[in-house]
């Protein structure tokens, strides 16, 4: 079986051996030449760089020759040589072609460089083809694949929360309902309310915002573990920075303080840029050169510097005296919108800030209480270009302060009957936090919007597919 992608030729072409047979497949980019010869750019997805196959016209039919446009896919086999033309050091001298499939060029979309961002939302089922969007896909794919490594590497075990669920997790966010009701004819009680008895678990149910409260239940037994999954949030914002399906990482640790989870949120990021400089330099030098020219310097200043740990309350000092003039005013108290958050790593300290100890009315219920009785052991994760990229605490491990807490805020004891128990059984000191996949990918990509880092984006309006 000769299964060689291009990737293995263009950066190592001694595995094939200059003047020896090669069979290659892939989809044309390009196709341009003369009467005598044919130049064609394969591209197999396998890397950025295209592999070029020079076909000499008297060698092929030229019907067959004309059906080579840009999007078909075919089969060359021919032979391996050192380049002639600039721009590559090996080439393929066809000598049979096959065509797999042709692309109509009065139809299909992809045909000349440049399309803007919002075209190629549009044919999410074709963008893959492009270049920026096959750099961004496997960086997506390295990403993944760093962030299973981190953490099986240090004692990590990944845990899967369900994805459909009867908690709201904290309202983290709107939630998605799932049901098998029919929408026209919904099971009513006597006294007019939905009758979710009726419905398949017998209870009402949503789609998930977030694995944390079922992470801090594998904590407590397994010790340290991390989930990554698809989250659901009905956000109706339509920000550059918020998907209706999103991936989410949430490491969940017995025994760390809120120092201890900094410690870790600070080195699993700037790990995960490392592996991306280490392992993914072309589809970071391609994004570097045609979409944000401070891309690799940007990743490789987060690398080194220490992030900034501040207090909200500092922070806030901060705001209040700078000269800028914020859209939302600010003040102690205030859930700080991302235009604050982004003055304070992009203007004032010039690198990613970690801001701990916010009020605890903007927050969730399950974050340690601090002494002073107004603020919690929150930290959120500021970084360049897109505010915050993880939020996480310290967990409140007192059963007694939990439940006071709960009831302040209105809810019930019984909603989260087995969350509680953690704290009644074994209880212990514990943080955790979640790290937004494609707030991650908009970092390490340069991308401006998240639509544009996830193969199918789900937003408002928008399920095609
Ligand atoms: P934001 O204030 O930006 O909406 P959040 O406070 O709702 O974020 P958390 O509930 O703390 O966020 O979720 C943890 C992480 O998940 C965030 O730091 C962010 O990286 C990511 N995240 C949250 N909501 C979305 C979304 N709708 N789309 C993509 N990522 C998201
Ligand atoms: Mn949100």
């Amino acid at each position: 079986m000769n299964k060689l992608r291009l990737k293995d030729i263009i950066k190592t072409p001694e595995v094939v051996g200059i003047g020896n047979p090669v069979d290659v497949k892939g989809w044309v980019r390009t196709k341009r030449g003369n009467n005598f010869v044919q130049f064609i750019q394969l591209n197999d997805g396998s890397i950025v760089t295209n592999l070029q196959v020079v076909a000499d016209t008297d060698k092929f039919d030229e019907a067959l020759l004309k059906q080579i446009t840009t999007g078909s896919c075919i089969h060359v086999t021919g032979k391996l040589v050192e380049s002639q033309g600039k721009g590559q050091n090996v080439e393929v001298q066809a000598e049979t072609i096959e065509i797999y499939g042709t692309a109509d060029p009065e139809i299909y979309p992809l045909q000349k460089k440049g399309h803007s961002m919002e075209f190629l939302r549009e044919i999410a089922h074709l963008r893959p083809r492009t270049n920026y969007f096959g750099c961004v896909l496997r960086l997506r794919h390295a990403m993944a694949f760093a962030i299973h490594k981190y953490f099986n590497d240090r004692g990590f075990y990944y845990l899967h929360t369900p994805l459909i669920t009867a908690s709201d997790a904290e309202g983290a966010g709107e939630m998605f309902n799932v049901t098998t009701f029919d929408l026209n004819n919904i099971p009513r009680t006597k006294d007019g309310q939905i009758d979710y008895k009726q419905d398949f678990f017998g209870k009402h149910t949503n789609l998930t915002v977030s694995g944390q409260l079922e992470g801090e239940l594998g904590a407590m037994a397994l010790g340290n573990i991390y989930t990554f999954g698809p989250t659901f949030r009905a956000e109706n914002s339509n920000t550059p920075r918020h998907l209706a399906e999103f991936w989410m990482i949430e490491p969940e640790m017995a025994f760390y303080d809120i120092t201890d989870n900094m410690d870790l949120a600070e080195d699993f990021i700037k790990y995960l840029v490392q592996y991306a400089l280490d392992n993914n330099m072309d589809d970071l030098k391609f994004l570097n050169d045609m979409f944000d020219k401070e891309l690799i310097a940007r990743l490789e200043s987060v690398t080194k510097v220490d992030f900034v740990r501040l207090g909200y309350t500092e922070a806030i000092d901060i705001l209040l005296q700078a000269k800028k003039k914020f859209e939302y005013p600010v003040k102690w108290g205030i859930d700080l919108q991302s235009e604050h958050e982004r003055y304070l790593v992009e203007n004032h300290f010039k690198k990613p800030v970690i801001l701990t100890d916010y009020p605890k009315e903007i927050k969730a219920f399950y974050m340690k209480q601090n002494d002073d009785g107004k603020t919690v052991r929150a930290m959120d994760v500021l970084f360049p270009t897109i505010g915050e990229i993880i939020g996480g605490s310290e967990r409140e491990a007192d059963y007694q302060k939990l439940l006071n807490r709960v009831h302040e805020l209105g809810m019930t004891e019984e909603q989260y009957w087995w969350y509680f128990d953690t704290r009644k059984f074994g209880s212990a000191p514990h943080s955790g936090f979640g790290l937004g996949f494609e707030r991650l990918l908009l970092f390490v990509t340069g991308m401006t919007n998240i639509r544009d880092v996830i193969p199918f984006p789900r937003t408002p309006q928008n399920a095609e597919f």
